[in-house]
């Protein structure tokens, strides 16, 4: 019995510089995506819509409706909820990523980007979306390179050693290793931890991770620096 091949995915590039738009479509092909493009965020939205793509590509700079509006309307409707969201950014635009990335996008490239990066964060965003991967959420152990977190005993270990965290810390290192590879904002970071805690009064994220690294020792290092943005947990 032949096994049939892998489902090509399908990745809506809402895009109105038609040279990248071909750049991209170029090599998603190549690389086993098919592809579908609109020129404008109207028109995306209703491609996106009719055609329930994997994955979108937005570029945040568009005529009229703003990539930004885009990422809004989509989170906004039932329909396209779902569907993974990787923003292209201009160099200098924190704001607008931190604001995307607010209102739901899952990760972001920024321009000039080089097809290899892209699609590697293409990737990422894939597997985290992947329904299988989704069920980690339901496991007690998570494990991520010399990292053990067990969450029905409130432990963590690093290559063996236990490591003794708050609350606060402990929160935070599950929500950055259930989805490692996702960058999410301070506030967003805020929010996942927040509980009956000296966290919230304090607002300072920051403090946390940097706490949280120490503890951790050279594990502390999968935790990167997102500049300007917010935090990002090595995959690896
Ligand atoms: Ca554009």
């Amino acid at each position: 019995m032949n096994t049939p091949p892998p489902k090509r995915r399908t990745v809506l590039v809402i895009e109105d510089e038609t040279d990248i738009v071909e750049v991209l479509k170029y090599n998603l092909n190549k690389n086993g995506f098919d592809t579908l493009s609109a020129d404008s965020g109207e028109k995306g939205l209703e491609v996106a819509a009719a055609r329930l793509p994997d994955l979108i590509l937005l570029d945040l700079m568009l005529p009229r409706m703003d990539g930004l509006e885009v990422c809004r309307r989509l989170r906004g409707s039932e329909r396209t909820r779902q569907i993974p969201i990787v923003m292209l950014t201009a160099k200098g635009t924190e704001a607008d990523i931190v604001l995307g990335l607010t209102l739901g996008a899952d990760d972001y490239v920024p321009k000039p980007f080089s097809p290899v990066e892209l699609l590697a964060r293409m990737k990422a965003v894939l597997r985290r979306n992947d329904p299988a991967r989704k069920d980690e959420s339901h496991s007690d152990i998570l494990k991520l390179g010399p990292i053990t977190l067990d969450a029905a005993r409130h432990e963590v270990s690093v290559e063996g050693e236990q490591v003794q965290l708050t609350l606060s810390e402990f929160k935070l290192l599950r929500h950055l290793m259930l989805r490692r590879g996702r960058v999410f904002t301070r506030d967003q970071l805020l929010n996942a931890v927040v509980g009956p805690d000296v966290f919230v009064t304090e607002r300072n994220i920051d403090v946390h991770v940097g706490a949280l690294r120490r503890k951790l020792g050279e594990a502390g290092k999968l935790i990167l620096t997102v500049r300007g943005v917010g935090y990002r947990m090595e995959e690896a």
